[in-house]
C-alpha cells in the first residue's frame, strides 16, 4: 500500500527527532512492503521566518491532502525568541491551534506506559507499580469549558468572571465511539470519567457513553468520578486501560498520568477527527535548550509514528514491531540523556541519530 504522510518538522529539536521517525518508517516500509510518501509542511517559527505566518493556507491544504500528519514540535525559547514579540495570533503555537481547528481534531490520545527498564524514573512505590501500567487517555479536545462562552464583568461593585461548560450529544457520542474503538484494539476496558454527581454536562456524558457502550458488548466499561480517578492514578494505575473523558478533566489527568511514567521524551500523542486522519506528535515541546546538539530523545516521535500506523492506517503488526524494537533497545541498555539512570554505569549513553539507528537495527 502507499500512504501519503504530511511531515511537520517544526522548530528546535523537531527536525532532529522527526528525521529519526522517518528513518524508522522507511525501514518498516521496506520490511512490510509499504510505500510512504512524505510532503514537508511548514508550521511554527520556521514558517514565520519563511512566510510571516505560523501556518499558511497552503500548509493547511497540504495537511488536509495527506492521509496523516507526523509532527516534531514547534516554538522557541519563549523569553528570548523574537517569535514571542509578535501578537499572540502570529506566534508559533497559533499555527498548531489553527491546524487542530482546521482539521477538526476533537480526540486527543495520550498513552502512559511504564517501561520496565525506566522504572527508576517512576515516582510511585514499587508495590504500587506492581506489574507496571499501560493506559491510554482519550481526551475530548474541541468542546467543554475551554471553548465555552466566557466573560468578566463588574456586577454590584465587584468583578465577576464566568466560564461556561457545554457538551452536545453529538460531541459526546463521537469521542465515546473513538474511545471504545481504541479499547477494541487494546485490553477492551473503558473507564469513563466525569463529575456526574454535580454537573449536568457529566450526566449527559454518562447517558451517551452508556448508549455507545451498548454497541461494544466485548468492552467492559465503568464510570468513575474525576476526583476518584485522580486518586486512583497514583494508587493503582495498573487498573486502567482506556480513560475516556472531557476536555478539562483530560487536560489534568493526562499530565498526571504522564508524570507517573517519569519520562517526557518517551511519550507519544495523537489527535484524531472523525475520519482515519490524525496528527501525531511527541508530548514534549521543541526543547530549545538542547536543539542542534544531537542529544534529543527521538523515541516519543518514533512511538507517535507507530500510533499513526496503528490508528490511521490500521497497520497493527507494523506498529507492534516499532514498539517491540523500542523496548528491545532499552533492554539492551541504550539511553539518551533524558532517560539516563542516576548511576549511569550499567547503560550506554547515545545521541539522537544513534538511537534511531539502534531501533531500526532491531526491527
Ligand atoms: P519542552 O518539552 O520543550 O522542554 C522541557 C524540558 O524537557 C527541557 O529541559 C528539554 O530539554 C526536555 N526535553 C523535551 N523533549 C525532550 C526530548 N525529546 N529529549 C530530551 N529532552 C527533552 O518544554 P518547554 O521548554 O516548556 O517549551 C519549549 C518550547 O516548546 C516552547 O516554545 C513551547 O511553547 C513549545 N511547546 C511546543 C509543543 C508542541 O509543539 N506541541 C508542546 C509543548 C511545548
Amino acid at each position: 500500500m502507499t500512504y501519503n504522510i504530511g511531515v511537520i518538522k517544526g522548530d528546535g529539536i523537531g527536525p532532529e527527532i522527526v528525521t529519526e521517525a522517518v528513518k524508522v518508517l522507511d525501514a518498516i516500509g521496506a520490511k512490510f512492503g509499504h510505500q510512504f510518501n512524505y510532503t514537508q509542511i511548514l508550521m511554527g517559527g520556521c514558517s514565520i521566518d519563511a512566510t510571516g505566518e505560523p501556518l499558511t493556507d497552503e500548509a493547511i491544504a497540504a495537511a488536509k491532502a495527506s492521509d496523516a500528519v507526523l509532527m516534531g514540535s514547534i516554538g522557541g525559547n519563549t523569553s528570548t525568541s523574537p517569535w514571542y514579540k509578535l501578537p499572540a495570533d502570529k506566534r508559533p503555537e497559533a499555527g498548531l491551534l489553527k491546524l487542530r481547528k482546521s482539521l477538526n481534531l476533537f480526540a486527543n490520545l495520550r498513552p502512559a506506559y511504564l517501561y520496565e527498564e525506566l522504572k527508576e524514573a517512576c515516582p510511585l512505590r514499587d508495590d504500587i507499580i506492581g506489574e507496571g501500567f499501560d493506559m491510554m487517555i482519550m481526551r475530548e479536545l474541541t468542546g467543554g469549558l475551554y471553548f465555552g462562552e466566557r466573560s468578566t464583568k463588574e456586577e454590584n461593585g465587584q468583578l465577576v468572571a464566568r466560564d461556561s461548560l457545554t457538551y452536545s450529544e453529538t460531541e459526546i457520542r463521537r469521542i465515546a465511539k473513538r474511545g471504545f474503538d481504541i479499547a477494541m484494539k487494546r485490553r477492551k476496558k473503558v473507564t469513563s470519567v466525569d463529575k456526574a454527581n454535580v454537573l449536568d454536562s457529566s450526566r449527559l456524558w454518562r447517558k451517551i457513553v452508556e448508549e455507545v457502550a451498548a454497541d461494544y458488548p466485548e468492552v467492559t466499561y465503568e464510570h468513575m468520578l474525576v476526583d476518584n480517578c485522580a486518586m486512583q492514578l497514583v494508587k493503582d494505575p495498573g487498573q486502567f486501560d482506556v480513560i475516556l473523558t472531557e476536555n478539562m478533566f483530560g487536560d489534568i489527568l493526562s499530565d498526571e498520568a504522564s508524570m507517573v511514567t517519569g519520562s517526557i521524551g518517551m511519550l507519544s500523542s495523537a489527535s484524531l477527527n472523525d475520519t482515519k486522519f490524525g496528527l501525531y506528535e511527541p508530548s514534549g515541546g521543541s526543547a530549545p535548550d538542547i536543539a542542534g546538539k544531537g542529544i534529543a530523545n527521538p523515541i516519543a516521535t518514533i512511538l507517535s509514528a507507530a500510533m499513526m500506523l496503528r490508528y490511521s492506517f490500521d497497520l497493527d503488526a507494523e506498529a507492534d514491531a516499532i514498539e517491540a524494537a523500542v523496548k528491545q533497545v532499552l533492554k539492551d541498555g541504550y539511553r539518551t540523556i533524558d532517560i539516563m539512570p542516576r548511576d549511569g554505569s550499567s547503560v550506554t549513553r547515545v545521541g539522537t541519530v544513534e538511537m534511531g539507528d539502534l531501533i531500526v537495527e532491531r526491527l
